[in-house]
């Protein structure tokens, strides 16, 4: 039986849409079969510096246990948002705001708690920009 996992993407830097994009369908390709997505939306974001969201929310069906599917999301991540290394101009580094940000919101409904994950994912009920994706799915996290 694969579980289900409600992931969040974010991206705020460089070509938002590809980066989400890129993101599902590696999702699709690597951890499992996405069985359900919510519209992306724009959202500001809330650092005072930092340009504008797009989010999403998806769930997917995946053999991967927990965390393997951090570590998975983690590398894709990586693979997605760290092409641009932190570079020096007149001896400062200068770095790079991350092309996608990829959160689990809950798994199985399961609880669980260490120092790489908890879940379900702790800020669900302050982000209105992953709440109203899951309204759109009609999924209840904070039932
Ligand atoms: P944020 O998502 O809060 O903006 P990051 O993406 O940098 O920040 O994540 C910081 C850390 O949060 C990660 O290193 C990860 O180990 C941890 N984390 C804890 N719970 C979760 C979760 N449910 N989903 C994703 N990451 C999580
Ligand atoms: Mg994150």
């Amino acid at each position: 039986m694969p579980h289900r996992a409600v992931i969040a993407l974010g991206s705020n830097m460089g070509n938002r849409d590809f980066y989400l994009r890129m993101a599902l369908c590696l999702i699709g390709w690597e951890v499992g079969k996405v069985v359900q997505r919510s519209s992306v939306i724009e959202t500001p974001s809330w650092g005072f510096d930092s340009d504008p969201f797009l989010n999403q929310v998806v769930v997917v069906e995946t053999d991967l246990e927990p965390m393997a599917l951090l570590d998975k999301l983690q590398e894709i991540e990586r693979r997605l948002g760290r092409t641009e290394k932190s570079t020096v101009v007149d001896g400062k580094p200068v770095y790079h705001a991350r092309t996608i940000d990829l959160d689990i919101l809950d798994y199985d409904r399961m609880h669980l708690q260490n120092e790489r994950l908890t879940l379900p994912h702790p800020h669900i009920a302050e982000r209105e920009f992953v709440l109203a994706p899951l309204r759109e799915l009609n999924i209840d996290l904070l039932a």
